[in-house]
């Protein structure tokens, strides 16, 4: 093995995932201390658009791996890519955004490595000559501390919003391999890739999130109370598990330990109580607002500002004020 770092540099419409980006900033402190180099690997139809982007990341060298067959994500297809850039370069470890992508793809390639894996990752540390990390474990009450095996390559799946993204960096070594499809990479195959969530903002690149809860009571109701504070703040819905599950958001929207983890300069909980499995996903917002009628819910302990009130009053009366103040 060498003492390399390889980072799967996630891409989507010719953009690197942030979560992806975000990765490269742990891989290189840890390249510090193994001595190693940090290695991007980008998949996909055309990845030069990435790979030019990826220069200004820091990273010591990419390998692209380009065919008209990796056009769209196949768990399989995107294994058998990410396995030969692994058997290429021997790195110690491998990290991934842990994105539905990455948290599909890792275990899958960590079988066919026979490496260790570890999910979700929010610290990664080199100590005793191996890879140690800490991960939530029991639905986020806890957090766990794993230790890799120093004989195996260490495969991580990083959560998104924990890290910075990484700046300043250039002239990384350029290196393409070819794509060849294992035996049954074709029993799956992925015809069209359809965006959820419409023209709103994703809640993972937006500076300001509005989300409801269970109390919004309707999807109509998110539509006329939630979403125009959103608009007049430019800001991405979110929204409360109750609240999808219900039906009044799509998971797509959905902030917490089974959603989305967040990480805004402004985030307004309405209606949201706050149960741990929440607070999961958005404590690592800048400022937190609550609007909750319980001066009790455990969400106003993590809020900045609370306000103890009816959202159906004040989310509307914010809504104006916000408009006025843009007129
Ligand atoms: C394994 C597991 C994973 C989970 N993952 C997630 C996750 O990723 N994300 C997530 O959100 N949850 C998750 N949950 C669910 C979580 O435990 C809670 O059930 C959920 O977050 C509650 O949603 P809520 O706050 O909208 O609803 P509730 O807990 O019912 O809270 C509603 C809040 O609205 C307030 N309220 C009511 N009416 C008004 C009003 N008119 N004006 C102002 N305030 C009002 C109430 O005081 C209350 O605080 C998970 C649970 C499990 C077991």
């Amino acid at each position: 093995m060498t003492n390399d770092i390889l980072v799967f540099a996630e891409q989507r419409d010719d953009k690197i995932h942030p979560g992806a980006l975000q990765a490269i900033a742990p891989a290189r402190e840890l390249a510090e201390k193994t001595g190693g180099a940090v290695v991007a690997v980008v998949i996909g139809e055309a990845t030069d658009a990435t790979a030019s982007a990826l220069d200004a990341t820091g990273v010591s060298k990419i390998i692209t791996i380009s065919d008209p067959a990796l056009k769209h994500y196949s768990t399989t297809r995107y294994r058998t890519a990410l396995v030969s850039a692994i058997e290429t370069l021997n790195p110690r470890i491998v990290l991934l955004a842990a994105t539905f992508m990455g948290r599909d793809l890792a275990p899958r390639v960590a079988v066919r490595v026979k490496g260790a894996l570890a999910t979700d990752v929010t610290e990664l540390h080199w100590k005793d000559g191996t890879l140690e990390v800490r991960r939530p474990i029991y639905n986020g009450k806890a957090f766990g501390l794993v230790q890799f095996p120093s004989d195996r390559v260490a495969i991580a799946s990083v959560r998104a919003n924990t890290f910075a993204a990484p700046s300043g960096g250039s002239g990384a070594t350029r290196e393409s391999l070819p794509f060849s499809a294992g035996a049954g990479d074709d029993r799956v195959t992925t015809k069209e890739i359809v965006r959820t969530g419409g023209a709103v903002k994703d809640v993972t690149e937006a500076d300001i999130i509005v989300s409801g809860g269970r109390s919004l009571k309707s999807e109509e109701n998110f539509e006329n109370v939630i979403f125009p504070l959103a608009q007049a703040l430019d800001a991405a819905v979110g929204a409360s598990r109750a609240a999808c599950d219900a039906g009044y958001q799509p998971h797509s929207r959905q902030v917490g330990l089974t959603g989305k983890t967040v990480t805004p300069k402004l985030y307004i909980a309405c209606g949201i109580s706050g149960a741990i499995q929440h607070l999961a996903g958005m404590r690592g917002s800048k400022v937190i607002v609550a609007i909750n009628t319980d001066k009790e819910a455990p969400i106003v302990k993590v809020a900045d500002y609370t306000v103890p009130h009816d959202l159906f009053q004040v989310v509307p009366a914010l809504t104006e004020e916000v408009k006025k103040l843009h007129a």
